[in-house]
């Protein structure tokens, strides 16, 4: 071919790469009989052994992770903070967490007046062991917030160990995760509680909402009592029993952080899709992950043959370029439909965020790994409805603007 003709059938990607995923109809069924109902609250008057959407919610919910208790909050963000407050994280104490993450996991942190750690990253986005190590006998923190940032999910079993030995107790950032294991325990069960997000752009869309699991009887009943149970907490789906209850509820206070009817009852019927929709999302990162491997300039990180993820994104490093023409490659990649999330850029954009962005934190400098990585690393939304063909025009589209780029 002519260089004009190779000019003339550039490809354009034309799907809609924000496109969340859609609610099922049996969903929009359970969502109109409930609205018809009015019982939108979780709490109230409820006929003897019914069982409001949350609290059908969290049973459902426990079982799939095969936890004993599960409780219903307003968001994973909210749920992070119960979780640390309920897991004794008081004002002022140092809380360890992984530095590629997003910003409501500092939040969470700052949320329960506490000290977020960063701590380094591995080469293949996970925490980094030696340097978790070294900050937990810096600090003394007692508590880790790991994320799995992403759906990457590091070596857990090393990890777990780690935290028993040195009593720290672990708490599982699983935003990216529903649905994912390491060496068949799913993510969230790998310490005293794993909490997960219904926002759209998770595994299950119901908007906002949060989930915290746990099988620690104690943390499950100040979770309940802190999110706002007033004294109704027997209606909840997963939860201790009365005593546990009087142990905490004169010393809990009600922060007023339940999830709604409405989005357990949109979110319900979507968990046995999971399966359907991680064999999707697998299926277009893998093929898009494989061409990308190809294209010189790119840089992905290895998997274990343990991490059983659900990529519903995907992530690239393009090391070799400079701050410019990474900005040139992002907007020549989005004037052709491929719109990428780039973590490096000097002001906090979108979705993206690195810790330089968190000034509210003492030592807002992420640590050296974390920061080059972070510094060239891209981020595409892989949308339910992308097709394998579409993966290869992102590939072309994404080999051709690195290969039109300036030399330097
Ligand atoms: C989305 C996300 C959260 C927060 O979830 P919300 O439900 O929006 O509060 C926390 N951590 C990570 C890694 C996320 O991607």
């Amino acid at each position: 071919m002519q260089q004009n003709e190779v000019d003339a059938v550039r490809s354009v990607l034309t799907r809609d790469l924000s496109t969340p995923p859609q609610i099922p109809a049996s969903a929009m069924v359970q969502a109109t009989t409930l609205m018809a109902g009015g019982r939108l609250h979780r709490y109230g008057e409820l006929p003897e052994g019914e069982h409001s959407s949350v609290a059908q919610l969290e049973m459902a919910f426990a079982a799939l992770l095969g936890a004993t208790y599960a409780i219903g909050v307003n968001s994973c963000g909210c749920a992070l903070f119960l979780s640390l407050v309920a897991a004794g994280v008081k004002p002022g104490d140092p809380v360890l967490m992984n530095a590629f993450t997003l910003a409501p996991v500092p939040g969470a942190v700052a949320h329960a007046g506490a000290r977020p750690i960063l701590v380094d990253i591995t080469e293949d986005y996970v925490i980094d062991l030696d340097d978790l190590a070294a900050k937990a006998q810096a600090s003394g923190a007692r508590h880790l917030l790991l994320s799995h940032m992403r759906g990457h999910i590091g070596d857990m079993d090393q990890l777990a160990a780690f935290c028993t030995a040195r009593g720290i107790a672990l708490i599982e950032d699983c935003a990216h995760t529903l649905g994912a294991d390491w060496n068949g325990t799913p993510t969230g069960r790998f310490g005293v509680a794993g909490c997960f997000s219904f926002q759209s752009y998770k595994h299950v869309n119901g908007g906002e909402g949060g989930m915290i699991v746990t099988d620690d009887e104690d943390l499950a009943a100040r979770a309940i009592l802190l999110s706002g149970s007033y004294m109704l907490y027997r209606q909840n789906g997963a939860r201790p029993a009365d005593e546990v209850f009087e142990r905490w509820r004169y010393t809990s206070p009600n922060m007023s952080m339940r999830l709604s009817n409405l989005v357990a009852a949109l979110v319900l019927p979507q968990l046995p899709l999971l399966p359907e929709r991680a064999a999707i999302w697998n299926g277009l990162h893998d093929r898009l992950a494989g061409r990308l491997r190809r294209l010189n300039g790119l840089r992905l990180p290895l998997r274990s043959p343990a991490e059983h993820y659900v990529q519903s994104s995907i992530q690239f490093e393009a090391p070799g370029l400079d701050p410019e023409r990474m900005a040139a490659f992002a907007s020549s990649c989005a004037a052709r439909g491929v719109f990428l999330k780039w973590f490096g850029a000097d002001e906090p954009r979108g979705f993206t965020s690195q810790s330089q962005h968190w000034r509210y934190i003492e030592n807002v400098e992420a640590p050296p790994r974390a920061r080059r990585i972070l510094r060239h690393l891209f981020d595409m939304r892989l949308p339910l409805t992308l097709t394998l063909a579409e993966c290869d025009t992102v590939a072309d589209i994404i080999g051709e603007c690195l290969a039109d780029l300036p030399a330097a």
